[in-house]
């Protein structure tokens, strides 16, 4: 018998459902949106409007497939392993993230937009085998060496006259001045300087 998959960290709980909050179109013509009463901590850095979740991690049920908007955020600015929140994998070729195979695509993973923090050396080892949905797309192990922050993706607004309307799901670098339309869920890196490590090579470096 197996020991039980961890939830992992970036995963949400049913304790942790959405707060409403209305979003609206920011007075200032073309200031894209945000809350009507807003505390600093729902924007970024950047100026990007967050999703408000209350972070009550272990409440009710994991809600596998969701992600909590500011746990994600914390993970992968930090570069924090994503299932066990320690920090992730990191060597001379750079750090470590698992990422759905589309190595048929030239060129690929390189100048990737992934919204997928990276993973611990452990981890990486047992994800395969505790995640459903990564045996049946297959995974691959690659080290960045230069991951770079880029965007969000999260659900983009538009304004219908004093009204912000949700539109659809995007991925925004921030050096796009439609972010500001965009309540984040995800903070996404650009990986550049990748190389495709081999499970064996994972399994390897954890025995050593
Ligand atoms: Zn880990």
């Amino acid at each position: 018998m197996t020991a039980r998959p961890p939830v992992p960290y970036v995963t949400a709980w049913t304790g942790e459902d959405r707060r409403t909050a209305p979003v609206v179109v920011c007075r200032a013509n073309d200031r894209g949106i945000g809350y009507p009463h807003e505390n600093p901590q729902e924007r970024d850095t950047m100026g990007v409007l967050w999703a408000r979740r209350p972070l009550r991690q272990g409440h009710g049920r994991p809600r596998y497939g969701h992600v909590h908007p500011q746990r994600q955020r914390r993970a992968m600015h930090r570069l924090l392993c994503q299932v066990c929140a320690a920090p992730a994998y990191e060597d001379e070729h750079g750090t470590l993230f698992l990422l759905e195979d589309h190595r048929d695509v030239p060129g690929w993973p390189e100048e990737e937009v992934t919204a997928h923090p990276p993973l611990c050396l452990q981890c990486a080892a047992m994800s395969p085998e505790w995640c459903p949905h990564l045996r049946r797309t297959g995974a691959v192990a690659v080290q960045v060496q230069h991951p770079d922050i880029d965007g969000v993706h999260g659900l983009m607004y538009r304004r219908e006259g004093r009204l912000a309307v949700p539109d659809k799901a995007v991925t925004v670098p921030y050096d796009d001045p439609a972010v500001r339309w965009v309540l984040a869920a995800h903070l996404t890196r650009v990986l550049r300087g990748c190389t495709i490590v081999q499970p064996e090579e994972i399994a390897e470096r954890l025995s050593t």
